[in-house]
């Protein structure tokens, strides 16, 4: 256990909403409640906790609009939130993160897709220059963002994200990303901005073939054409399609407890498909998704990838090492990391 959090960890696939944990979302209940708002919501502290028990890939995605959303509803939340969520991943020994995020308005609190993206990106940025403002001078990580397109929204809604991503690309944005509800929409309407994005040189990591109803042939066909450098999931494919993804060694983003647990995978951490891609040449990235709600930290998805898969401490190594090759950011530091941690650990014996 100890070995897994001192490994120097990359997190590339964590959306920002699903990884506030549980205190900090009952600090913020509080507080709203104390000023008459909030005042319907259970306490993040059983809500949660009853989330993670019983949740499944159908009751999963309106447990955001109906839970999570209503108390990060204004860019305070949000900027605490943020500060909480690279805290966190810092205290787990993740040394770069990157955190996607779908911009989001409220108009109650005058909150606007713009000033949300603005207000994650400054706490990132103030992060980066002056670490240790946000967490201990020791927890150093290096952190970028991703912004998600929602499969629920229009050409010209996925427009305007790739919109803001564009404007701040001079500063932590690396990339974007299509997530969402896979029952909803159709892949199809994102291709202009997916080919827009590849164009302007952003980095391009798509939701794919998470559930069997929605990874039809034909739009996993879609995704691919879009040449995506990293695909998360990769769950329900065909042969043709796994062909093509190894042909093309694109970085897969694995997520072991978020799939069994939204039994989006059928059995247990042991019949994951990281089984079976973990003998490819694809590049890894054990990742966690929304630790928020599936209560497992990267360094217990590294753990569990050691208990299920019969990893030893040279392979995590190797896992971390295959996260840090696909990083869309520049993951240098996490690179002299490791460097570091396995000299240390191989003089220990
Ligand atoms: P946010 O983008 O608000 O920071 O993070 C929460 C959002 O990420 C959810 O509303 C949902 O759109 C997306 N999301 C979180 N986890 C998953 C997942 O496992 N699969 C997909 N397709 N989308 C997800």
């Amino acid at each position: 256990e100890a070995f897994v959090k001192a490994l120097p960890k990359a997190e590339l696939h964590a959306h920002l909403s699903g990884s506030v944990s549980m205190k900090t979302l009952h600090g913020m209940w509080s507080r709203k409640r104390a000023s008459g708002r909030c005042l319907k919501l259970l306490d993040p502290l059983q809500a949660m906790l009853s989330i993670a028990e019983s949740v499944d890939i159908i009751s999963f995605f309106p447990l955001f609009d109906q839970y999570i959303y209503q108390l990060l509803d204004d860019i305070e939340s949000v900027q605490e939130a943020t500060r909480s969520v690279i805290r966190d991943f810092a205290t787990d020994g993740v040394k770069y993160l990157e955190l996607r995020t779908t911009p989001r308005e409220h108009a109650q609190t005058g909150m606007t897709k713009a000033s949300y993206v603005h207000a994650v990106h400054e706490v990132i940025q103030t992060h980066n220059n002056s670490y240790d403002v946000v967490c201990e001078q020791s927890h150093d990580i290096k952190v970028y963002l991703i912004l998600s397109i929602d499969r629920k929204m229009t050409l010209e809604q996925a427009n305007e994200v790739l919109d803001l991503a564009m404007t701040l690309r001079t500063g932590c944005v690396v990339g974007i990303d299509l997530s969402g509800n896979p029952a909803r929409g159709d892949v199809e309407t994102f291709t202009p901005v997916f080919r827009r994005a590849k164009t302007e040189g952003l980095h391009i990591t798509v939701h794919f073939a998470e559930v069997l109803a929605s990874a039809t042939q034909r739009e996993l066909e879609v995704i691919l054409s879009w040449e995506p450098d990293r695909l998360g999931h990769v769950i329900c494919t065909s042969e043709d399609v796994e062909r093509t993804i190894k042909e093309r060694r694109t970085g897969l983003e694995l997520c072991l407890s978020c799939n069994v647990l939204a039994k989006m995978t059928e059995g247990s951490i042991a019949d994951h498909h990281f089984r079976k891609w973990r003998m490819t040449s694809c590049p890894i990235a054990l990742s966690t998704d929304d630790v928020g709600i599936f209560q497992s930290p990267l360094s217990n998805e590294y753990l569990l990838a050691a208990q299920h898969f019969e990893l030893g401490p040279q392979d995590l190594v190797a896992l971390s090492k295959s996260a840090a090759s696909i990083a869309f950011g520049d993951s240098q530091s996490l690179r002299a990391s490791l460097k570091t941690f396995e000299t240390y650990f191989q003089a220990q014996g």
